[in-house]
């Protein structure tokens, strides 16, 4: 008898264990992505990305989670609009319109968001009307741009798998992109965060930072404020196969995920959202998107659109005409030398003729095969623009510099990890005992920098506004100056006085 009631018992406090585990225990399921850029039809391969699969794995992943009736958030973390020839489809409302018809809870606004300034977002904003929340809670924006002002907000909070969830948008303040903010400014994100964040863990279970900082940022971010649950991130176009782990400097442990770039790949993730403890990673992927896996019919249809919008812009004779012929891969310079970063910077030099050219492997935007070169290639290549009503691009400017500026902008370029792109300056960079990366040997032309000396510079337009409009001291330091030449007419005439052909060349001989 003894025997038999102590086993009942130990059955019913299993069994109420059990049930109480059910009742708290609460998956949720987030599905993220960052970094999109435009990249409507395609990711970096043929095989891979595009917004109809990315839109299908989503929906898939959406679909599967109902069935085991586990809810989904589903974010985004920025920089969706420029980056690619599709931004210029219909004057930059088609990737605005094509985001908005995602399905996305949130979305963060990133630098490329911005970089068209607030005058034009605010434009594009009133004419498309997004139903998707914007967040950006350290942009602040003026009553001169009423469309973006209404739609932009710093959080948004909401109630999934019984538990009450902040998202929190925080975007980068880097000096280098921040200055397009002209009718607002960018405040920094760790103070901004700080500042919110307590009341909003006030009025809820668990705030997510949605962020566009970059993933060392976000380690920043995550130990510094403490509060923030989660943080899904973009910008730095970080593969993260599994979640970074980050203690706050309460001990805490903070998950960090992100997705890599251009819609290789969408994360899935799923955490237990149990009130009053911390949230944990149940589990986490990174979903790879191939154009042959599962598509959203609708979205398809909408980025064929954006092909039609594209053409109608540009008139299919111009955009597809064949200009030349590449025999190396067209690779971007973002991380050293290219042979296509080599005729960009020598295109610079020679269009403005000056000393030197100088150029930030960044601004480049996607690497493609060898093969026959169009102007959509060119386009790819440098999917640059500041006035989205200008059809062609950035132009090339002429800054001045003095010696010591130059070594300046590389020594800290280098330290950013940053590659710049030259022609008629060469340099060395040698790693110090303490095994950071340092410049030396700058030689322009052949003679070494002199720090006195005033230097004429060939820059995109990137550079030479930014020089211009960041400060009056820099732009009486810089003189910048448009030559009205887009990069793209000047990178055509290069090809075509190249023989039409880009090869690779040989390496210079050593003296
Ligand atoms: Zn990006």
């Amino acid at each position: 008898m003894k025997t038999s009631f102590s086993t009942s018992a130990l059955l019913i406090a299993l069994l109420s264990l059990l049930v109480e585990a059910s009742t708290w225990a609460r998956p949720l399921q987030i599905i993220h992505t960052n970094d999109l850029h435009s990249h409507l039809e395609k990711g970096d391969s043929d095989h891979t990305g595009g917004y109809a699969a990315v839109k299908g794995v989503i929906e898939s992943l959406k679909a599967r989670a109902a069935e085991q009736g586990i809810e989904t958030l589903v974010v985004d973390a920025g920089d969706f609009s420029e980056g690619n020839a599709f931004f210029f489809a219909d004057h930059g409302r088609e990737s605005w319109r094509l985001i908005d018809a995602m399905g996305y809870d949130a979305v963060t606004l990133g630098n490329h968001d911005w970089l068209i300034g607030t005058r034009q977002m605010d434009e594009i904003i009133a004419s498309i009307r997004p139903r998707t929340p914007l967040l950006g809670a350290n942009v602040e924006v003026w009553q001169s741009v009423p469309a973006l002002r209404e739609h932009l907000r710093p959080a948004i909070e909401t109630t999934r798998a019984g538990a009450r969830i902040a998202i929190v948008g925080l975007t980068t303040d880097e000096l280098i992109y921040s200055w397009r903010v002209d009718k607002g400014r960018i405040t920094p994100p760790i103070e901004k965060a700080r500042e919110l964040v307590p009341a909003l863990r006030d009025r809820n279970d668990f705030v997510i930072a949605l962020s566009h900082l970059g993933y060392k940022k976000d380690r920043k971010l995550a130990y510094q404020v403490p509060g923030i649950d989660l943080i899904i991130g973009g910008h730095s176009h970080t593969a993260l196969t599994r979640p970074a782990i980050q203690k706050n400097y309460e001990g805490r442990k903070v998950p960090i995920v992100q997705t890599g770039s251009h819609g290789e790949f969408v994360g899935d993730l799923v955490v237990d959202v149990v009130k009053g403890k911390p949230l944990k990673v149940l589990s986490y992927r990174l979903v790879p998107v191939f154009r042959d896996g599962p598509r959203d019919p609708e979205m398809e249809t909408r980025v064929s659109g954006a092909r039609h919008s594209l053409e109608q812009r540009y008139g299919t004779d111009w955009l597809y005409e064949t200009i030349g012929h590449s025999e190396v891969p067209i690779e971007r310079p973002l991380h050293g030398p290219t042979r296509w970063g080599q005729l960009s910077a020598e295109t610079l030099h020679e269009t403005a003729g000056t000393d030197l050219s100088l150029d930030i492997g960044e601004f480049y935007g996607v690497s493609q095969p060898a093969g026959p070169v169009t102007r959509e290639t060119l386009m790819q290549f440098y999917p640059r623009v500041f006035d989205i009503h200008r059809s062609s691009g950035w132009t090339i400017w002429r800054v001045q510099a003095p010696g010591w500026l130059l070594r300046l902008v590389l020594t800290e370029a280098v330290k950013m990890r940053q590659y710049i792109i030259t022609a008629g300056l060469t340099y060395q960079i040698k790693t110090n005992d303490q095994g950071e990366p340092r410049v030396s040997k700058i030689r322009v032309n052949g003679r070494k920098l002199v720090d006195t000396q005033q230097y004429s510079v060939a820059v995109s337009e990137g550079l030479g506004r930014g020089g211009q409009e960041l400060s009056a001291l820099l732009r009486l330091i810089f003189e910048p100056e448009d030559t009205g030449v887009p990069f793209w007419s000047a990178l055509e005439r290069k090809i075509r006085a190249e023989g039409g052909v880009i090869r690779e060349r040989a390496p210079a001989s050593l003296p």
